[in-house]
């Protein structure tokens, strides 16, 4: 599993003894050195700067100053310069949050007070998540960085996996409550704080796929961990506090809400049909695509970069040779987009190199269209999305399927969609925009040049904006 990453011999850089106070640390890892052929072809390249090594992903484990780990990904092989010392004196954070279980429903909720600490919104010169240089130490040790995954310092869920068995208390079924354990982590997508992922070039998208592949295969096998779930929040309308583009993994002790329900859905569909819930849903979209055009996809001409290709009530956004893109049939969002692998593996880990390698075209793809959902003026409106991984929990590798469910909270150019009394309170979405209108808009925005449109379109866009900005107001006023 995760064949592409291989450990470097991390070289410890600086000690700790430059005057800082705290501990400073950096370990590197003692795992096996690459042992490709390829690897020093590979290190030519990283060391000229030059283009890297196409399928070899290198990661140099260090420590930070509090003790919590720091892994660099890089293709090809590392600078040498990666494990450098983390000279910040840092205490160590001792998280303490807790799990507890609504006995009305079943789902986990995670109480950790100390998060009230965080960093909320720095300035772009005290970013956090940027490489440290003289005289500014970040959560980067190194100078430069291609992608970096730390533990998070405030987590909402810390402490070793495993030695708190999650769900206890069984004796006592209304109060059901243990340890907040798991772990939380930060995925640095890029070393440039201006950046967002949609800017990364394919090579570097496939970088990011390979540690979220690694750091699936290692937080599932801690033990304890039920779910290993990766996700990005982009944007200050999503809630985002550090604007450098970054993701989060969180190894889950529980099995959230979300996921609960859709194994009770497969198991239904199961019972019902004798068939994966999955494998049905993704043939049935794609079968929707006009004849002829996903069976001749392929990397040279992928299927669905035409709205041609469709017919209208086609929810399919993109039709790739390994992948599929589709807005769900009943989508919750105004923009929603879910993302299949055409064969079903349960996570990350399960991925061969022909859907790893489509991945990164199709994902820019996809985030790049939403970029493009909201021009106002000829200005580009990046959308904010949430794009959330689901992973198969322990236990249900067997019919739950890796996809993303990517979605924006935003309804127009000047309209945000909030979470208000039906959906907050009683988990009951009303979406203002058809799922069919919403797969041909994605459809439309991938043909345009970004943040900008055919007349004929934008007219057309206008007014459906309009009356459904109308019809918006007074479905929301309606509710009040
Ligand atoms: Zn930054």
């Amino acid at each position: 599993m995760a064949p592409t990453v291989t450990d470097a011999t991390g070289q410890p850089g600086a000690n700790g003894s430059a005057g800082a106070s705290g501990t400073a640390a950096a370990s590197g890892t003692t795992g096996t050195a690459a042992s490709a052929g390829s690897s020093a072809q590979a290190g030519a390249d990283a060391q000229a700067g030059t283009s890297r090594q196409a399928g070899a992903t290198t990661r140099t484990v260090t420590e930070l100053a509090d003790g919590r780990e720091l892994i660099y990904y890089d293709r090809g092989t590392p600078p040498t310069a990666r494990a450098v010392a983390d000279l910040r004196p840092l205490d160590a954070v001792a998280p303490s949050s807790e799990v507890r279980q609504d006995p009305m429903t079943g789902a986990w909720v995670t109480v950790a007070a100390h998060r009230q600490a965080r960093t909320y919104h720095p300035p772009a010169d005290e970013c956090p998540l940027c490489p440290s240089r003289e005289g500014r130490l970040s959560e980067i040790p190194a100078g430069d960085y291609q992608v970096a995954v730390f533990e998070n310092r405030f987590p909402s869920l810390a402490g070793e996996p495993g030695t708190h068995p999650v769900p206890p208390a069984l004796d006592d079924p209304l109060h059901s409550r243990g340890p907040g354990i798991g772990r939380c982590e930060v995925v640095c997508f890029t070393a440039d704080h201006d950046a967002s992922f949609a800017d990364l070039d394919e090579d570097h998208a496939r970088l990011v796929l390979d540690a979220w592949t690694d750091r699936t295969a290692e937080l599932s096998a801690l033990p304890g961990v039920r779910q290993v779930y990766c996700f990005e929040n982009r944007g200050t309308e999503i809630g985002v506090t550090l604007a450098h583009p970054h993701g989060q993994v969180y190894a889950l002790p529980f099995v959230p809400p979300r996921t609960a329900k859709m194994i009770d859905r497969a198991a239904r569909h199961r019972a019902a049909t004798g068939r994966n819930l999955f494998d049905d849903l993704v043939a049935a979209e794609r079968a929707s695509v006009g004849s002829g055009s996903v069976a001749s996809a392929s990397a040279d001409s992928p299927a669905g970069n035409s709205p041609s290709d469709y017919p209208e009530d086609s929810r399919v956004v993109l039709a790739g040779e390994y992948w599929t893109a589709f807005v769900p049939f009943a989508a919750r969002w105004p923009y929603e987009v879910h993302l299949f692998p055409n064969r079903r593996v349960p996570d990350f880990t399960g991925l061969n190199e022909d859907e790893r390698a489509e991945f990164p075209r199709i994902y820019l793809d996809l985030l790049r269209r939403f970029d493009r959902l909201f021009g106002d003026g000829g200005q580009q409106v990046r959308a904010p999305y949430i794009a959330a991984w689901h992973q198969a929990p322990a236990g249900h590798e067997d019919e739950i399927a890796l996809h993303l469910e990517l979605f924006t909270v935003r309804r127009t150019a000047d309209k945000l969609k909030y979470l208000a009394g039906t959906e907050s309170g009683m988990e009951a979405f009303m979406n203002d925009v058809a799922p069919e209108f919403a797969a041909r808009r994605l459809r439309e925005v991938g043909q345009a040049p970004a943040a900008a449109s055919t007349p004929e379109t934008t007219a057309e866009t206008t007014a459906e904006t309009t009356t459904e900005t109308t019809a918006d107001t007074t479905a929301e006023e309606a509710q009040r």
